[in-house]
């Protein structure tokens, strides 16, 4: 029997888990394990240029050191492109996408649709768009709440196969998360506004879409989010717990103080039994 809930963790595979990403991880996490429900645990490594060697394990072993244990084997994106490329030939046969060999840099927001008609050979370089229909678009978050998005009005025809030959994230989260099964996504409010296109293409492809939660993220005093690259977010996982209890407070789950200097497993049972992801509701960044 397939459970009613399986939530997941995306992480690409580009340097370590910063607080921002654990943050969210945790969240993710705490959401599925409180409903008794499985976490699965995919890398998006289909960005190849930026995937750096051995992130991979580093960022198991933080989830290890954390307690964030996954459910099943990982998955990795790189070992379906022939699915995602079936699907995509479907779509072709379908006249749905059409080939496009306009440059990013003359582009604006809105694709102006200048490939749509035009006759370009397969042996171009071209990128694969999706034609996206005018139509207001509607999901309801469990924490942002009522989304409206009108696709083509916003972006437009989207990429799903970029010039690079790469498949573009937005086509391969839509195929991963139906392949994992997975009922909810929790992940960080910086993608909300990718997830009208992602719905879209589920309709196209017609796929039941998960539930939806984003969750705030954490920006440092001058607003800015968390990267990889800014020191304020580097893991210490030599101290797990205290990592643990303070992504817990930017949580807002008021965890007793005693828990600081309990193990993982402790913070976690806690965390697990207390979890109240209502507290997040409206917000959309913790300053740290
Ligand atoms: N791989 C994406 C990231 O690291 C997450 C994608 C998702 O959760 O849909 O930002």
């Amino acid at each position: 029997m397939t459970p009613s809930y399986i939530g997941r963790f995306a992480p690409s595979p580009t340097g370590q888990l910063h607080l921002g990403s654990v943050y969210t991880a945790l969240a993710s996490f705490l959401e599925a394990r409180a409903c008794g429900g499985l976490w699965k645990l995919r890398f998006d490594d289909l960005d190849t240029p930026r995937n750096v060697k051995g992130a991979d394990s580093t960022i198991l072993h933080t989830l290890e050191a954390l307690g964030l244990h996954w459910d099943g084997q990982v998955d990795y994106q790189r070992l379906h492109i022939s699915e995602y490329e079936e699907i995509l030939a479907d779509l072709i046969a379908q006249n749905k996408v059409y080939r496009c060999v306009c440059s990013r840099k003359n582009l604006s927001q809105v694709y102006a649709q200048t490939c749509r008609d035009a006759i370009i050979s397969p042996d171009t370089p071209h990128s694969l768009r999706l034609i996206v229909e005018k139509q207001d678009l509607s999901f309801t978050d469990k924490l942002q709440g009522h989304i409206i998005q009108n696709v083509a009005m916003h972006y437009g025809d989207y990429i799903l196969k970029r010039k690079d030959a790469i498949i573009a994230y937005q086509f391969a989260v839509v195929v991963d998360d139906t392949r994992q099964q997975i009922t909810d996504v929790v992940r960080g409010i910086d993608l909300l506004n990718e997830t009208p296109k992602q719905l879209y293409l589920g309709h196209c492809l017609n796929l039941s879409t998960p539930n939806y939660c984003h969750v705030p993220v954490l920006v440092d005093k001058s607003g800015k989010k968390l990267s990889k690259t800014t020191f304020a977010g580097a893991v210490n996982i030599q101290a797990p717990s205290e990592v643990l209890f303070q992504l817990l407070i930017w949580l807002k789950q008021n965890p007793p103080l005693e828990l600081a200097h309990t193990t993982v497993d402790d913070v976690l049972a806690w965390a697990i039994a207390h979890w109240n992801g209502e507290k997040l509701k409206g917000i959309s960044t913790i300053v740290i």
